[in-house]
């Protein structure tokens, strides 16, 4: 495989499992030296066993434990990994998760833990990442002076009875995505977002555990097949690599077709 991210450094939040996992695995491939980044003491064997697959496949990569939601754990994340490794070229804003309930029971405390980690997470990520390419510039290895990719949703499109708060979370992320890369586009500072349809991870593993519930699932997707990590992280070796320079401020959809309106499908 050609390593379009030789030399590169990429923290990756939210690495420890599913998508997060994938794409670290993938920009590994594509020669980055790799941050697998996790939240709670508790994931570290899960994180270790990230790096080993990273180390084993050839590549370089470290764990690295800090809760995306608060400030001074990311300042630190990033201050680390500058005096590790000399610079961040790449940041995957991954982490997220869900407090699902349906609206008029969802708690406070579900709606505001599912925005500080999927959308304050993203902002305190994007705002160390992008001071950090702001100081280094553009220096050789890209012609960005770095990449952001967020890990949004089909649903910063698609509403979602009872996940208000997720749903919300992703719209957020849509337009903090396209404003800052607005923002940062005249210092060759790439922003995008990846929006995954089903991807089977722990996440979502209800919907696809049983036949029943994945013959429900791909009723939703035009495909038909529900979409592994590996789909997620080479969507996200292209987003960080030069292939898409002229990409800036997109969300690149990679769901099957969810987004098609697919009950449709039979001629409305
Ligand atoms: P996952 O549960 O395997 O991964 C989420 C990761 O986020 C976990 O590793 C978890 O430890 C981490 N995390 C949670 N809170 C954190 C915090 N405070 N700080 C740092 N890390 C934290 O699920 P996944 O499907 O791999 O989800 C990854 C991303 O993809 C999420 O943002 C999710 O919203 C998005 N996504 C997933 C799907 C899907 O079908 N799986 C679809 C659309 C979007």
């Amino acid at each position: 495989m050609e390593q379009k991210l030789k030399g590169q450094i990429a923290i990756i939040t939210g690495a420890s499992s599913g998508i997060g996992a994938g794409c670290a695995i993938e920009l590994a491939k594509a020669g980055a030296t790799v941050v697998v980044n996790y939240p709670i003491p508790q994931g570290k064997e899960m994180a270790e066993r990230v790096v080993e697959e990273i180390i084993a496949n050839g590549g370089t990569a470290i764990s690295y434990k800090c809760d995306v939601s608060k400030e001074d754990e990311v300042t630190g994340m990033f201050a680390d990994t500058v005096k590790e490794f000399g610079t961040v070229d790449i940041l995957v804003n991954n982490a997220g998760l869900q407090k699902d309930a349906p609206f008029t029971e969802m708690t406070l405390d579900q709606w505001n833990y599912v925005l500080a980690v999927n959308l304050t997470g993203q902002f305190l990520c994007a705002r160390e990442a992008i001071k950090e390419f702001l100081r280094r510039g553009v220096n050789g290895k890209s012609k960005s002076a770095g990449k952001i990719i967020c890990m949004s949703s089909v649903h910063e499109v698609i509403p979602w009875a009872g996940h208000a708060n997720y749903a919300a979370s992703k719209g957020g992320v849509m337009l903090m995505m396209k404003t800052i890369a607005q923002e940062f586009a005249p210092k060759m500072i790439r922003i995008n977002s990846i929006a995954p349809g089903a991807i089977a991870t722990p996440i979502n593993h209800d919907a696809w555990d049983t036949q029943a519930h994945l013959q429900e699932l791909l009723k939703l997707i035009p495909q038909k097949r529900v979409g592994q990590v590996g789909d997620i992280g080479k969507a996200a070796v292209w987003l960080a690599s030069d292939d898409s320079d002229y990409v800036n401020g997109t969300t690149l959809f990679v769901d099957g077709g969810m987004t098609l309106y697919p009950g449709f499908e039979d001629n409305g």
